[in-house]
């Protein structure tokens, strides 16, 4: 069976160019690598981008939504295979129970909400995987910085710096991803 690994992104492309292509050469390597790619099955932005780049590239995608927003239309017909959950806890959890690894790029609140839940899970031991930040053009520079903050100001050990790896460039960012032997997402949450 093929190995997945999850991308959280932007429901919006932003406003630099790079993002969208970053994003579509992620879906691409990650397809060359024989990798299925999950994401939130958004028809839009930077999650249609990756999409993109995998479907062209041969690859699989797999795009898990909550119901609520295919009610709303918001689903990529293009995908592979849909999963549609009851919730977007239930969404969250399943895809961190299929992936070896995950990698955020560029987003809004969506994905950092999905980045920090993530490296929570990864803190607690609940997910084994590897997560991975794509920083391109210093986007998450802010974000790198809060955790350094949060080690100096005590409520970060040292070691939860750790919990992610920061990547400059899409092949970095997949060759992070899949480095580590993963281990599975525990059913202990
Ligand atoms: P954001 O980074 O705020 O754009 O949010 C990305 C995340 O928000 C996705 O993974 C979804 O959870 C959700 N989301 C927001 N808009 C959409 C959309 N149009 N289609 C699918 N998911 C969306």
């Amino acid at each position: 069976m093929k190995q997945s690994v999850t991308v959280y992104c932007g429901s919006s492309a932003g406003s630099n160019p790079r993002f969208a292509e970053q994003a579509r050469c992620v879906g691409r390597l990650l397809a060359g690598a024989g990798v299925e790619v999950i994401t939130g099955a958004g028809a839009t932005g930077m999650m249609r981008a990756v999409a993109d780049g995998a479907l062209s590239a041969g690859g699989d995608v797999h795009g898990i939504i909550p119901r609520f927003m295919v009610d709303n239309g918001w689903q990529y017909d293009a995908l592979t295979r849909i999963t549609v959950t009851d919730s977007m806890h239930a969404r969250k959890e399943l895809m961190a129970r299929l992936s070896v690894g995950v990698i955020a790029l560029p987003g809004g609140v969506g994905t950092w909400e999905e980045f920090m839940e993530i490296v929570t899970w990864k803190q607690l031991g609940l997910f084994g995987g590897n997560v991975v930040l794509l920083n391109p053009d210093g986007y998450y520079d802010p974000f790198v910085t809060m955790f350094a903050h949060g080690v100096e100001a005590g409520f970060l050990k040292a070691d939860h710096a750790k919990l992610f790896d920061v990547a400059t460039t899409p092949e970095e960012a997949v060759s992070m991803a899949l480095t580590t032997t993963p281990k599975h997402f525990s059913p202990k949450i």
